[in-house]
């Protein structure tokens, strides 16, 4: 067992054996030509994010929780307002709206996407109602890299005058009906964290959005509320910048994404075929394809303990995500939840596990991993 090389959760070096050297080089143009700070690769990047996706304008950011806030910013949210979210997220997503001084509104989850339940979107107006907030926004997640379920979501949102944003940190690329991910809703944003299937070398983020008034006015926020040029400051902006030398990498990256995409459902299929009957296996829905964010299945809460240890003793990598809902989280949790309390979220956060998930991920190493899968459920079970 020791000659096997370390199983990495995502492994980035081996994508870095298919396309480094083209990376490398991209990075040394930039060095070389010196224009670090909205340099041409920035613009050329900016194009290529949006024609994937289908929206019209793209505008580059220094991370996906800025492209969360200037959307805020740019639609003037703040106190007094109400932005519905889901609480089984990343911490972001409910961040951005506390920060404006506007408040997150916590809805339910549907138990089979893990992704908000449109269902649960008018109770979350109601709370807002109740709390004297005026709901204006609702940020959906693509949870795990799937879409949400968006037609119903958008036909709730028109009818409610709520602003759809999608929150497509992990689903950037996802398709949905026909669709693409990051070109759903009036605003899409995501990441470029290093371990989203889209990553760089560093921080990154993107806001897509079809309407020219909208990304003039964040291109101007994102880069201190800059008017004709750089040093005509017509509102309060911030510094938000996607760097060259990201954007060169992006560039790169970019041109094999659609293929990675394909290689993580052959890699996801393999996993479901071999343990659907042992474990709850990710459901997509029809019509639909997930860019694998993460693969997550999940296991009895009072065995994943257990199941994760055995897997370790093995050299398997897991991670919970999310281990606790925001909802009940010190930061969070004077936030308002819609409805009844949010059982599904709870339950789903004690149950849920992740296993090693890439485009590399070759037959053998994953063949190990499942039998390492089956051995701990095995072990855990007798432990509990
Ligand atoms: C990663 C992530 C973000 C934040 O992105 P950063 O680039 O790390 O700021 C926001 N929302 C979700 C769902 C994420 O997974």
């Amino acid at each position: 067992m020791s000659e096997r090389p370390a199983i990495e959760f995502i492994d980035l070096k081996a994508q870095r054996q298919r396309i480094g050297k083209a990376m490398d080089e991209a990075i040394l143009k930039v060095v070389h030509d010196g224009n670090y700070i909205l340099g041409e690769q920035v613009a050329q990047f900016e194009a290529g994010l949006a024609s994937f996706c289908g929206a019209k304008h793209a505008i580059a950011v220094a991370n996906g929780t800025d492209a969360l806030i200037l959307v805020l910013e740019a639609l003037g949210i703040g106190p007094g307002d109400a932005v519905i979210c889901p609480s089984f997220t990343f911490a972001a997503t409910a961040e951005v709206v506390a920060w404006m001084g506007a408040t997150p509104i916590f809805a339910e989850i549907d138990e089979a996407t893990y992704n908000l339940d449109p269902s649960a979107i008018a109770a979350a107006i109601e709370t807002a109602r109740k709390h004297e907030l005026t709901p204006k926004a609702l940020i959906s997640v693509d949870l795990f890299g799937q879409a949400c379920d968006y037609e119903p979501i958008e036909a709730l949102c028109e009818r409610n005058g709520l602003v759809l944003i999608a929150d497509s940190a992990q689903g950037y690329g996802a398709r949905y009906k026909g669709r693409v991910a990051g070109g759903i809703g009036a605003f899409a944003t995501t990441s470029f964290f290093p371990a989203k299937p889209l990553g760089c070398y560093g921080d990154g983020g993107a806001i897509l959005t079809n309407s020219d008034e909208h990304a003039e006015l964040l291109r101007s926020l994102r880069f201190h509320g800059k008017g004709s040029y750089k040093y005509d400051n017509v509102r309060v902006g911030v510094n938000s910048r996607l760097d060259t030398i990201q954007a060169a990498v992006l560039i790169e990256k970019l041109k094999v994404f659609a293929e990675e995409i394909e290689k993580r459902q052959i890699v996801a299929q393999r996993y479901t075929a071999a343990l659907k009957d042992l474990v709850t296996t990710p459901y997509v829905m029809p019509d639909c394809v997930s860019t694998w964010a993460q693969y997550t299945i999940r296991v009895d809460a009072d065995r994943r303990d257990a199941f994760q240890e055995a897997l370790k003793a093995k050299g398997v990598p897991t991670t919970v995500y999310y281990p606790k809902p925001l909802h009940l989280q010190t930061a969070y949790r004077h936030f308002p939840v819609a409805g009844n309390g949010l059982p599904i979220s709870e339950r789903v956060a004690r149950e849920v596990v992740s296993l090693p998930m890439h485009p590399y991920l070759d037959e053998e190493t994953q063949d190990y991993i499942i039998a390492a899968v089956r051995e701990a459920l095995a072990l855990s079970a007798a432990a509990a």
